[in-house]
């Protein structure tokens, strides 16, 4: 887990109103859930048999015997907040929310990190799946970011999965001599799997395995068409990776990944997500399909980083008031140009006015508005430039929040 602190956080902040403005604009509205739920709420929303429930979510017993568990992803929380308060469908949400894992520290990845995504529930179509993959790809590029791919699949539905999966088992069962240790022996819970494996002898023998692309029904191969026609016609670069499945017994039909070309390592994925439409109906609800994604804050800041952009300066202060008299004129007048919507910091503690001057340049203040015995008689502080050169001069109290204005290039 970490902390983080200004300048750093006010690249956060940055990050989260750009992700907001994209979201709201496509009408999707914040959505605020509980970082802690009953269990069920991700047993039953997840599976047990996922790592994210079976080795890495946070469960403690509350006071009352009630299991809880820390949310480990969004969409549960989600889907669960639908199905509590019933909204009108479609429903379109984003979030912003820290999620916690206990799983092996890797680049990029907290016990408490933080995610962006969004979810839209009630709707088939597969334009919202495209308009959902839209959103993470032109936040990405409002980031700054460009060397990253897409990567999209169909998981198919529960009319032509289990015949695949058939298909899949017998298979890797031909080629289980030749597989991980790790999958050697687990074939049959869960076969999928072996397709996420990233360790070489998994993947040597899955360059081989049929594709599910080639096995799906009419209605998902027409889904699957309409999205790459839908990404294509949006000028989004998709490959179809057929490898792409994901941890989650709910998804069905499409599934993608960002993946960012700029971090050196093999966890690069900075966000991904896909359609669920069996969720809502596991989590004991009416079946209601949904689609949706995650991104990892911490990970995109790491290829921003990698890439050079996204540096997010934080906005500078417009004055620092240094008062040599009490402190009275610094109290009301630094309060007085707030109200007039100006950045402003001061000095406290009466330190000297070398201490003082250094806080002010320290500060990154525009200028520093400097009140001595004499300019405390007159009425007026002296503006000193720290920014663009200029010279200092004397100004009446009541023209301050003028001038500054001015100096910051405003009328
Ligand atoms: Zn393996
Ligand atoms: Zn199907």
């Amino acid at each position: 887990m970490h902390d983080v602190l200004w300048p750093e956080s006010s690249r956060w902040e940055t990050f989260v109103a750009t992700f907001a403005a994209l979201a709201e604009s496509a009408a999707y509205g914040l959505v605020k859930t509980p970082v802690i739920e009953d269990a069920a709420v991700f047993r039953r929303g997840i599976g047990d048999a996922s790592d994210v429930v079976g080795k890495e979510m946070y469960e403690f017993t509350d006071r009352d015997g009630t299991m809880l568990a820390l949310r480990p992803e969004g969409t549960a929380s989600v889907v669960r907040a639908y199905l509590q308060h019933r909204p009108v469908l479609p429903w379109k949400a984003w979030y912003e929310t820290p999620m916690f894992r206990h799983e092996r520290p890797q680049a990029g990845r907290y016990r408490q990190h933080h995610q962006v995504g969004i979810e839209a529930l009630g709707a088939v179509d597969p334009d919202l799946d495209v308009e959902v993959i839209w959103v993470a790809d032109r936040f990405f590029r409002a980031l700054g970011l460009h060397r990253y791919s897409l990567s999209i699949n169909s998981m198919g539905d529960a009319t032509c999965r289990p015949a695949y999966i058939e298909l899949l088992t017998e298979y890797l069962r031909a080629h289980a001599d030749e597989l991980c240790e790790e999958h050697r022996g687990r074939i049959d819970a869960n076969p999928m799997r072996v397709l996420d494996c990233k360790r070489p002898e998994c993947r040597a023998v899955t360059d081989g395995v049929p594709h599910l692309v080639d096995h799906l029904c009419p209605d998902c191969a027409t889904h699957l068409e309409r999205v790459r026609a839908g990404l294509e016609a949006l000028g989004i670069a998709a490959e179809v990776e057929h490898r792409l499945v994901r941890g989650f017994d709910y998804y069905t039909r499409t599934t993608f990944e960002f993946n960012s070309g700029a971090i050196e390592s093999a966890q690069n994925g900075i966000g991904g997500g896909g359609r669920y439409d069996g969720l809502a109906e596991a989590m004991g609800g009416p079946p209601t399909p949904g689609v949706g994604f995650g991104i990892g804050i911490e990970r995109v800041l790491l290829a921003c980083d990698a890439e050079g952009c996204f540096a997010s300066p934080p906005a500078p202060l417009d004055a620092y008031v240094v008062d040599l008299v009490d402190g009275t004129v610094a109290r009301d007048l630094s309060v007085a140009l707030r109200d007039a919507g100006l950045r402003v910091d001061r000095a406290f503690d009466r330190r000297s006015v070398k201490a003082q001057m250094k806080g002010a340049d320290r500060s990154g203040a525009l200028a520093a508005l400097i009140i001595g015995p004499e300019e405390s008689t007159a009425g007026t502080v002296t503006l000193r430039p720290l920014r663009g050169g200029g010279d200092q001069r004397a100004v009446p109290i009541g023209e301050v929040a003028t001038a500054l204005l001015a100096l910051r290039g405003e009328p």
